[in-house]
C-alpha cells in the first residue's frame, strides 16, 4: 500500500483527509453533506459522480452507522468491476497503447514490459510512434533495459508496417506479448486517428482477434481535459482499459471516479511516480483505502 499511499498524498491532503475529519466529527446533516460535496468536487470527481456518491452515502449510513466506513464502501462500489472470467491469454497477446504525447505512454510501456518480464513473459516492443525520432529512441532504451525485443523502422516509417512486423516477429519467434507504442500528436488529430485505425486494422489482419486490448494513457494532472481527449480516442478505436499516470503530481485524484463513470472503461494501472516500479495494478479497495488513510 505504501507506494500508492505516497502517490496519493496530494489528493489526500487537499481533499480526503478533510472529508475524513468532517465525517468523524459531525453528524451527517444537510450542512455536512454540502461541505462534503464541495470537497469532492475539488478532487475532480465530476459533479454527477459527486451527486451519486452523496445519494448512495445517505442510504449506506442507514446500514453502516459509521459515516467514514459508509463512504469507503460507496467509493469502492463505484470503482468495482464485474469479475471477469479468467480466459487463457492468447499467444501472442497484442496490446495497443494510445494517448496524447506527454501523458506518459512510452514510460508506461517500459514499466509494463518490466512487469510482464517479471511474470516470465517474452515481450516485443513496437515503435509505431514513427513521428518523433525521440520516441523511437526512448522505446529502444526501455527494450534494452528490460530485455524485450525491439521492432522499429525508424522515424517517418509507416506505423502500420511497424505494427505488422512486430506481430509477425512475435508469431514466428513464439513471443508472449507485443506492446505497440503509437503516436499522440494532437495538432494533426484527423491524421492521427486515421493512422490509429489503420494500425488497428492491420494488426487484425495479421492475427485475427488482435489487438486483444487497447489501453488509453491519461495524465491525471490534466483532469477533466484528459476525459475530453479520451472521448476523442474512444470514437476511433474501442478502448478496453485506461492507464492513469502522474497521480502523484495532482491533488485531483478523484478523476478516477469520473473516468469510471463517464468512460465506462476499467482503469487497469495507475502511475504514482517516475521510477520503473511506480506503475501499479489498479485495485479499487487499495485505492480507496489510500485515499482515506
Ligand atoms: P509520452 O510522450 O506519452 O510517451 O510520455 P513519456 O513516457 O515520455 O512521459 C512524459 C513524462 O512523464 C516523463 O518525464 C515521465 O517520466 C513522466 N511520467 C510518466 N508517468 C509518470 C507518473 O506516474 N508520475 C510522474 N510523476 N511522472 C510520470
Amino acid at each position: 500500500l505504501s507506494k500508492i499511499k505516497e502517490g496519493l498524498k496530494k489528493t489526500r491532503d487537499s481533499v480526503f483527509s478533510k472529508v475524513k475529519n468532517i465525517l468523524s466529527l459531525e453528524k451527517l446533516d444537510a450542512e455536512t453533506l454540502e461541505e462534503l460535496e464541495e470537497l469532492l468536487i475539488l478532487s475532480d470527481m465530476g459533479v454527477e459522480t459527486v451527486e451519486e456518491v452523496i445519494e448512495r452515502l445517505k442510504e449506506k449510513v442507514k446500514e453502516v452507522k459509521d459515516p467514514n466506513t459508509a463512504l469507503k464502501k460507496v467509493l469502492i462500489d463505484i470503482l468495482k468491476e464485474e469479475e471477469e472470467e479468467k480466459k487463457e491469454a492468447p499467444k501472442p497477446y497484442v496490446l495497443l497503447i494510445v494517448g496524447v504525447n506527454g501523458t506518459g505512454k512510452t514510460t508506461t510501456i517500459g514499466k509494463l514490459s518490466r512487469i510482464f518480464k517479471e511474470q516470465g513473459k517474452r515481450v516485443v516492443l513496437a515503435a509505431a510512434d514513427t513521428f518523433r525520432a525521440a520516441a523511437v529512441e526512448q522505446l529502444k532504451v526501455w527494450s534494452e533495459r528490460v530485455g524485450a525485443d525491439f521492432i522499429s523502422q525508424g522515424q517517418g516509417a509507416d506505423a502500420a508496417a511497424v505494427a505488422y512486423d512486430a506481430v509477425m516477429h512475435a508469431k514466428s519467434k513464439g513471443k508472449d506479448i507485443v506492446i505497440i507504442d503509437t503516436a499522440g500528436r494532437l495538432h494533426t488529430r484527423h491524421n492521427l486517428m486515421e493512422e490509429l485505425k489503420k494500425v488497428h486494422r492491420t494488426i487484425g489482419r495479421v492475427l485475427p482477434g488482435a489487438p486483444h486490448d487497447v489501453w488509453l494513457v491519461i495524465d491525471a494532472t490534466t483532469g477533466q481535459n484528459g476525459l475530453v481527449q479520451a472521448k476523442k480516442f474512444a470514437e476511433t478505436v474501442n478502448i478496453t482499459g485506461i492507464v492513469l499516470t502522474k497521480l502523484d503530481g495532482t491533488a485531483k485524484g478523484g478523476i478516477v471516479f469520473a473516468i469510471k463513470k463517464e468512460l465506462k472503461t476499467p482503469v487497469k494501472y495507475i502511475g504514482v511516480g517516475e521510477g520503473v516500479d511506480d506503475l501499479k495494478p489498479f485495485d479499487p479497495e487499495e485505492f480507496v483505502d489510500a485515499l482515506l488513510a
